[in-house]
């Protein structure tokens, strides 16, 4: 990263933020793209993305998430790593702390994504990486010819389910209703694929361990009552995200649940701020509704630095 001052800063390079990179370099605005972990973000972690258009049969998360930054670097954009400390509002410009060091610039696109929420189950801490985790295509390997449980009904839970067949003998889907919320198709594929077991209805009442990791747990069916043990070498928690927006420290408006409060036009309570992506409050989040985002924030980037510009002759 350079000492100059920026036009833009990008904060997260998943989709949201590599397509605003792309949009703000085209538009020669001086802009820094930076990422605290692995460019890509989520998608990183997704081993088939089959509803970004044109790619008829799919293309692999990491394939895809390759070919943005390719094209993002294209057309100039900066990209740099680091961990976002504070984000200061001086008006019209803005203060990013990054690893200790001042970055300013007139606009910042915050473009963090969301992070796997935790099930909340006793235990379950002591046993991440013992036989619990929140990523099927990073473990899913790891669990060959061993029952194992994913807990969700949403898209993750039931895509991971039918991902980990290829490695467990046995999937217990574990949902806390009687119909999941995953899209159809996924639903079907699930429903017929034998070596899926739906428990509906039901809760991780607590784990099973020994000493050298996760051994089962104990299923509770929310409606009756009745709990039943069920040994698991594996758990795949999948029962949503949580937004990476607490480094902003309450600077935008945010829901309780720490969404940004963005409309369409990715506005932030703060001018010169926008949201872009899985981060902010919105119906629905994919890789195309935060692509669209990115496109979005980088034009109203540029829109809100032509306006200081003006007001400033
Ligand atoms: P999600 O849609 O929020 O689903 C979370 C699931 O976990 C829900 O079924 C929910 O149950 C359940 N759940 C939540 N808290 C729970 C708890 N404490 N105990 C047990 N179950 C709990 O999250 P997601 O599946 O990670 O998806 C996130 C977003 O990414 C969604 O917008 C999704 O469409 C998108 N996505 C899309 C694709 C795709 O298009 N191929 C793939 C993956 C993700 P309830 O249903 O009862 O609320």
């Amino acid at each position: 990263m350079s000492d100059a001052q920026y036009d833009v800063v990008i904060i997260g390079g998943g989709p949201a933020g590599m397509t605003a990179g792309l949009y703000a370099s085209r538009a020669k605005l001086k802009t820094v793209l930076i990422e605290k972990g692995l460019m890509g973000g989520q998608m990183m972690t997704t081993t088939t993305v089959e509803n970004w258009p044109g790619y008829p049969g799919g293309i692999g998360g990491p394939e895809l998430m390759m070919r943005f930054q390719e094209h993002c670097v294209e057309f100039g954009l900066e990209t740099d790593y680091g961990t976002i400390e504070k984000v200061i509002d001086n008006g019209a410009t803005k203060t990013v702390v990054v690893d200790g060091k001042e970055v300013t610039c007139k606009a910042i696109i915050v473009a963090t994504g969301a992070v796997p929420r935790k099930l909340g189950a006793e235990g379950e801490a002591a046993l991440v990486g013992k036989g619990i985790s929140y990523c099927a295509t990073c473990d899913g390997a790891f669990f060959r010819e061993v029952p194992i449980a994913v807990i969700g009904g949403g898209d993750t839970a039931v895509e991971e389910a039918i991902f980990l067949t290829r490695f467990a003998s046995k999937v217990t889907l574990v949902h806390r209703r009687d119909e999941l919320r995953a899209t159809k198709i996924l639903q079907e594929r699930a429903i017929a694929n034998e070596k899926i077991e739906i428990a509906w209805d039901s809760v991780i009442d607590s784990l099973e361990s020994n000493n050298m990791g996760l051994t089962g747990a104990v299923l509770k069916n929310v409606k009756t009552g009745e709990t039943s043990s069920i040994p698991l070498e594996g758990m795949f928690v999948a029962v949503g995200v949580t937004p990476t927006t607490g480094f902003l420290d309450g600077l935008v408006e945010t829901t309780e649940d720490g969404y940004i409060k963005a409309g369409e036009d990715t506005k932030t309570s703060v001018a010169g701020i926008f949201a872009a992506g899985d981060n902010r409050t919105t119906i629905l989040r994919q890789v195309s509704t935060a692509v669209g985002d990115g496109a979005v924030a980088a034009l109203m980037s540029e829109r809100h630095i032509g306006d200081l510009e003006h007001q400033a002759k």
